[in-house]
Formats: C-alpha cells, structure tokens, sequence
C-alpha cells in the first residue's frame, strides 16, 4: 500500500493548503479517502481526477466533502476531452440523507452507500469500519492489502473501542486537533496525549498526526503524544508518501 497525504488540516486548509484528503494505491488501484476543502486541486499534483478508482468518505462535515462537487465538474469537463468510460464510485454512510445524495451526480460519480456492520472491499482494499465519537455520524477505517493494515481514525474524540481496533497496525493515520492540555471531548476530537497513549496501547508500528490545529507548536503535538508512545511519530505533510 502507498499512502500519500493530500490535505491535513481540521476543520479549514491553510494557504495554499487542503483540508481532509489522502491518497490510497495498491497494484495500480487509487483510492481517494475524504475529499476536503482544496483537496481536488492538490490531488492533481500526484492523480488527475479521470484517474481516480474510487472515494471513501468518513463523514459529511465540509472539511471532509467541500471538494466533491468541484470533483464531479472535473469529470464533466473531462468528458468533453476525453473517454472516460466509467463512473466514479464514491462510497459513504447514509446516516445523513442530503450528505448521502451529494455524492452522485449524473453518470459521472454514483453514491455507494456501505454498511458499517460489514466488511467492504474496494478493489483489493478490504474495509472494517468503527463509529467514531464525533457530533455527526462518522467512520473509522481499518484497511488491509497484502497484510499490511493501514487505520484512518476519521474525526473522533477518544473512545476505549480505538484500542482494538487499531490493533498492530503497520501505520496508524490519527487525527490530533487538540494540543495536551485541550479537551476534546466536546468538539469530538483527541488531543495529542490521548492520541500517544491509543498508538501506545494498539501497539501500532508507526503513528501520523493529522486533522491538525491551525495554531500553536505543531511539534509540541509530537513531543506530547511522544510521552505515551515510543514508536515512530510525524506529522502530516503534503505530499508525504509512505509505502506499507
Ligand atoms: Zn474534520
Ligand atoms: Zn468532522
């Protein structure tokens, strides 16, 4: 599996930046998870749009779903230029009606509804889902390829069932929005320590803080979560691939 961070921040991108958005590939398959705000135009430094195989989507908070619609313009202008061929599915809960019927578009994109009790595969991605604790209904992703496990926490305040979850995971992508010394809880979010302490108690192999805050000390997210877990921890970054 290849992992590329398109968008990392919470709640709005900063300059010339992108909100939720990362790129998932195996043997040639493309899976675009969350496609926030400024996530179509920074995808396209590393995918065009016609490209992509599928979209996962964890929840229809804006920051995770501003892009899609400018998505589904996207393939309607490339269908003037070229063969597209196919319709792009995009997979989503349907515990929130509207958010569901964004997700299609005429033959271009086709809403997907997945059922969280079930295990999903998408191309050669197979998919276990947690809820997550967060104001709307949302999904965590536990996503296995060639026995590698990648865990997407999604939009969450911290929840003793991450633990499980989050099993020896090769790589687990968390989002931290709140500095130590912050409760989340109300927002629906972690701070770092709790993050430290769940990749501590997963037993998880490295760690990447994402969903992050657009102030403070950035590294202080680090050092905080450092004092729960001694693995390998980083921030996200645009652009940063990493392969499992
Ligand atoms: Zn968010
Ligand atoms: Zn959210």
């Amino acid at each position: 599996m290849k992992l590329t961070i398109i968008g990392l921040w919470g709640a709005y991108p900063k300059v010339n930046e992108a909100s939720s958005g990362y790129l998932l590939e195996h043997n040639g398959f493309k899976l675009l998870i969350d496609c926030g705000s400024g996530v179509l135009s920074k995808m396209q430094n590393y995918v065009q749009p016609e490209k992509l195989d599928a979209v996962l989507i964890s929840h229809y908070h804006t920051d995770h779903i501003a892009d899609i619609g400018v998505l589904q313009h996207a393939l309607l202008v490339k269908s003037y230029l070229i063969d597209l061929r196919k319709t792009l599915p995009i997979y989503g809960h349907t515990f929130d009606e509207e958010g569901f019927s964004k997700l299609t578009f005429s033959n271009y994109t086709k809403g997907i509804a997945y059922d969280p009790d079930k295990v999903l595969q998408i191309g050669p991605f197979t998919i276990h889902f947690l809820k997550t604790k967060h104001p709307v209904p949302c999904y965590a992703f536990r996503i296995e390829a060639n026995d590698a496990v990648f865990v997407f926490t999604a939009d969450s305040a911290y929840q003793p069932s991450f633990v499980e979850f989050c099993r020896n995971a090769d790589l687990l992508l968390s989002e931290c929005n709140f500095y130590g010394n912050m409760n989340g809880e109300n927002a629906g979010h972690m701070n770092s320590f709790e993050v430290g302490k769940l990749a501590h108690e997963a037993n998880v192999k490295q760690l990447i803080l994402t969903h992050l805050p657009q102030f403070g000390d950035l590294q202080q997210l680090v050092t905080e979560a450092g004092e729960h877990y001694d693995g390998p921890i980083h921030l996200a970054k645009m652009g940063d691939v990493w392969n499992l």
